[in-house]
């Protein structure tokens, strides 16, 4: 295959971290006939086992799809997917509600293992031709001689590496931004949101199958914590507790395997009994902290740029720091496709995509307490009621914003910009009611007219 715009010798690109986004972009590059070496810290996962350490499973939705379609890799990863429709929200009296995403089975998200995507992802890199080097952790970068430094963790061993241009992928605690921010002031802010995280399983039931309803995400809200379980194929279930750091109860508080025990008995009476190794996970998976990492700056004119966690970390709350990471994968390329000049390709890469990840950022803050301490609440349910009115009757115009971040793949600025028009629509039109029987349907039928235009078809 050709290189860039018939140039006869090939574009070289060295990413760094063959983690979801550095395996995805190895593949697209690949396929467009130009020269990828990757270097991932860990082993190969299919020799030595994924080595994850968070996140068993992840919620894969369309923006996240069709970066994947992009890369011939959908379907492999659908095959060992399971489709979640709604929220299943857990009520402290033990009820339960399943609150759709969707209009119907056309708009789902998709539950899928973090170890075997990678694995999908890394054999597409390879097939595509790219050249994937385990066991090489990122350690010093020499911008001026274009020289890197990989270290061996299993030996010690040093190994030198000439690039033309670094493609950092490598995750929220970026080697290669430590590298560059040497060099030019990212503006880098870190902001930890004082919650974190403990993953804890919920096994298959004794003839094997699911032990609660496998098509939905689960979620225990309680307020200011929350637990949520995500379906595996293996019909597991990974839950994931998340407690503020501190207060009552909080990490602080919660300590022992005794003390979730009490807390799961409180608080997610239900949950309880179904996952019987409760204070065994608890006392051994490691807490994962929360941060949202925001930067002014993305790349080193045409030497080397960030994508991923490794530019805009989120915290977990809409389910899109991958979605959103595929997605700057395809717009990479796209840029690398239209720009002779990297430094061009990288600037019109960060121009298009910083708005956007700062969009999700802010909106998967929002959805955190969304998920914590609305989705029980009447006010809400209400104005859900009448989103979802809104939304048929004006298809074009209204659409909710979770399936504007979800189902669509609009830019996450609009998103958020129009998804504020229509909270101030759904508050102005439910204030002081507590049914939609008296709403004025004429006058909200002509503001969604008038404050929202008719949406783009997307390709
Ligand atoms: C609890 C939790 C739940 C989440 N749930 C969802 C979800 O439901 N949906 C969703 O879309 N997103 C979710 N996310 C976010 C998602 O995990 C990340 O956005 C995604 O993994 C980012 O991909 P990445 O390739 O940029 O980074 P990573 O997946 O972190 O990959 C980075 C890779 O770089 C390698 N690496 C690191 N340092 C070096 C080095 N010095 N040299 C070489 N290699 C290196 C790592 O080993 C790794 O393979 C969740 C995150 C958390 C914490």
């Amino acid at each position: 295959m050709a290189g860039f715009g018939g140039m006869s010798t090939p574009r070289h690109f060295t990413i760094v971290g063959a983690g979801l986004a550095g395996a995805l972009l190895a593949t697209l590059l690949a396929k467009r006939g130009w020269q990828v070496d990757v270097y991932e810290r860990r082993g190969d996962p299919r020799v030595v086992g994924y080595a994850g350490g968070r996140s068993i499973n992840l919620a894969l939705a369309e923006r996240g799809l069709h970066a994947l379609r992009s890369a011939d890799a959908a379907d492999a990863v659908l095959d060992k997917a399971v489709m979640m429709r709604g929220r299943m929200v857990h009520f402290l009296d033990g009820s339960q509600q399943l609150q759709r995403y969707g209009r119907d089975d056309s708009e789902v998200i998709w539950s899928v293992s973090r170890g075997e995507l990678n694995i999908v992802l890394i054999d597409a890199a390879e097939a595509a031709g790219a050249r994937v080097h385990f066991d090489r952790r990122l350690d010093d970068v020499d911008f001026d001689t274009c020289m890197a430094r990989f270290i061996d963790d299993r030996d010690g061993d040093t190994h030198a590496h000439a690039f033309t241009t670094l493609l950092g992928a490598d995750g929220a605690g970026s080697a290669l931004r430590h590298q560059i921010s040497k060099h030019v002031d990212l503006g880098q802010r870190l902001e930890s949101l004082g919650h974190s995280y403990k993953e804890l399983e919920i096994p298959p039931t004794a003839d094997g199958g699911f032990s609660i309803e496998p098509n939905a995400l689960h979620i225990w809200p309680r307020g200011s914590y929350m637990c949520i379980a995500l379906p595996n194929d293996e019909r597991t279930f990974t839950v994931t507790l998340f407690l503020p750091n501190e207060g009552d109860p909080s990490f602080a508080t919660v300590q022992s395997g005794a003390d979730a025990r009490a807390l799961f008995q409180r608080d997610f009476a239900d949950a309880l009994p179904l996952i019987p190794a409760l204070e065994h996970d608890f006392e051994h998976n490691p807490a994962g902290m929360l941060a949202t990492l925001y930067l002014d700056r993305w790349h080193l004119d045409g030497r080397a740029v960030l994508l991923g966690d490794a530019a805009h970390a989120m915290v977990p709350f809409h389910g899109q720091g991958m979605n959103c990471a595929f997605e700057d994968c395809v717009a990479l390329a796209a840029h690398l496709d239209a720009n002779p000049d990297f430094a061009d390709a990288f600037a019109a890469f960060e121009a298009e995509r910083r708005p956007n990840a700062q969009a999700i950022q802010a909106m998967a803050l929002e959805n955190y307490l969304e998920m914590r301490a609305r989705v029980d609440d009447a006010d809400f349910l209400l104005q859900r009621a009448l989103e979802r009115q809104l939304a048929e009757r004006h298809p074009q115009r209204f659409v909710p914003r979770y399936a504007m971040v979800t189902f669509r793949r609009l830019p996450y600025a609009t998103a958020l910009e129009r998804g504020q028009v229509q909270r101030g629509l759904l508050v102005e039109a439910t204030r002081g009611r507590d049914s939609l029987d008296a709403i004025d349907w004429d006058w909200l039928d002509a503001e969604v007219e008038r404050r929202l235009p008719v949406l783009p078809v997307e390709a």
